[in-house]
């Protein structure tokens, strides 16, 4: 599948990493100079590549250290934050002209998706409630305005095309008449489909140019292969001067492609990637989202999204709160019920077992027996302590207790139960504040 490989590599990369004690700067390199092999290896344009691998390694050098990372972790953090800004950064939507209708202009070299493009962008707009006309104006390849009736059709979408017989036309004209024809008959969106080559031409240009000038598109979209190889960077480039564009179609996504042309285009020629097209089927159209496909390449799933919420919820200052309170003896069943709510907040726990590197086996035994509603029944049992029982659990005896669990509608056994696990929990605390490990690095106090 497309970056199967560079996923592979980088992931390897990231294995040979240390999570513990600092990363030297030889470790920062070592790694750097796998990324790097990687992202070549992915054909990725050798300016974006050297432009990443020093982004990365002058941050994995800086002082901007994550202290609730281990730094295996802060370099997959460092690495997913680089790629998802030579993405393009946050996910950028189809824009709309104000008054209808929206005019969207497809570009892009013959067989790169253009046309299968069009009958998926219309059928998404038709089920988001829009009524797009397709406009037929590549009138270059004979079977062109077949294809593109063939995948309105399909699509359920009205298609613009000359007269048949009418020979070759000026697709110019067709252009203008068509969004014209779209004003009178209220659609509200036109997808115009113009000619390719199968390389980069004047001619083929100077007609894209001049149909942008003649429909004022709203968006003028630049469909490109993602098989291309290192080719990708430079048509982008030639339509970025012959025609411009607002925006990036990323097609045959699903194909065996390295992914160097996604990785490259967005970043070289600056335009957001606003679609992904990853199939023969109309429906194989995605939302490009940089993020997601950051992750997707990092093959790291949910493993980012744990991270930061590890980072949020193990909050070094806390810890460190803590740590003084418990130095100072002060640590109460309230810290505890509040310790154990920040633990609540990462979510399902065990989705995340031996997921982030660097994860102790006691602390994996500790979540395997943990489920939330146990949180649940910890905090009831907790607000039905008077302030005094809190502070000081010593004073807790039989009729205290009895009276807690009629409150709080657990059992007595339930009661002592918290108890003995909160006396064992300000233990460990105790070891951390001293500065002992609990054995999970980066993880903070738990
Ligand atoms: P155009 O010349 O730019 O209009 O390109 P077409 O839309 O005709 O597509 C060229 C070929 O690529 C056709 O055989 C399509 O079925 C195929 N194709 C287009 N988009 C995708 C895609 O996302 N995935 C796959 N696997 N094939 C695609």
């Amino acid at each position: 599948a497309t970056f199967g490989t560079l996923s592979d590599r980088l992931v390897e990369t990231f294995k040979n990493l240390r999570t513990k004690g600092r990363l030297s700067a030889s470790d920062v390199d070592g790694t750097v100079r796998e990324i790097r092999r990687a992202l070549l290896e992915a054909d990725v344009a050798l300016e974006v590549v050297k432009k990443f691998t020093a982004d990365v390694r002058e941050r994995a050098l800086s002082d901007e250290v994550n202290k609730a990372l281990n730094p295996a972790q802060q370099v997959v953090q460092i690495v997913n934050e680089e790629l998802v800004a030579i993405l393009g950064g946050e996910q950028r939507k189809l824009q709309f002209a104000k008054t209808p209708p929206s005019v969207i202009m497809l570009a892009g070299l013959q067989g790169s998706g253009k046309t299968t493009f069009a009958g998926k962008l219309a059928k998404k707009l038709k089920d988001d409630g829009h009524t797009p006309l397709l406009i037929a104006a590549d009138l270059q390849r004979p079977n062109a305005v077949n294809q593109l009736q063939v995948v309105g059709e399909q699509a359920g979408a009205t298609v613009y095309a000359p007269e048949p017989g009418n020979g070759v036309g000026d697709p110019v004209k067709v252009a203008r008449s068509g969004v014209e024809f779209a004003r009178q008959k209220q659609h509200d969106i036109v997808i115009i489909d113009t000619a390719g080559r199968l390389g980069v031409d004047e001619e083929l240009m100077k007609q894209a140019s001049k149909i942008r000038r003649a429909t004022d598109p709203d968006e003028v979209l630049f469909v490109i292969d993602s098989l291309t190889g290192q080719d990708a960077v430079n048509t982008a480039r030639a339509f970025q001067e012959g025609v411009d564009f607002t925006g990036v179609v990323l097609s045959k996504l699903d194909g065996d492609s390295k992914g160097g042309a996604a990785l490259s285009v967005a970043s070289v020629t600056g335009r957001p990637i606003i679609f992904a097209s990853n199939g023969e089927t109309l429906d194989a159209l995605e939302e490009f989202h940089p993020d997601r496909m950051a992750s997707r390449i990092l093959d790291l799933g949910d493993v980012l999204t744990l991270i930061e919420q590890a980072q949020r919820t193990f909050d070094q200052e806390e810890a460190q709160k803590v740590a003084e309170k418990l130095a100072k003896e002060a640590f109460t069943l309230d810290d505890f019920l509040e310790q154990m709510q920040q633990v609540k907040k990462m979510g399902s726990m065990k989705k995340m077992l031996g997921m982030l590197p660097g994860m102790g086996s006691q602390m994996k035994q500790q979540l395997e027996g943990f489920d939330d509603s146990e949180i649940d029944r910890t905090e009831a049992i907790i607000r039905g302590m008077t302030p005094a029982e809190r502070h000081n659990t010593r004073i807790l005896n039989g009729s205290r207790r009895a009276r807690i669990a009629r409150g709080s509608g657990v059992t007595v056994t339930e009661v002592n139960q918290l108890v003995n696990r909160f006396e064992q929990a300000a233990k460990m605390m105790k070891k951390v504040a001293r500065g002992e490990s609990t054995g999970i690095p980066g993880m903070g106090t738990i």
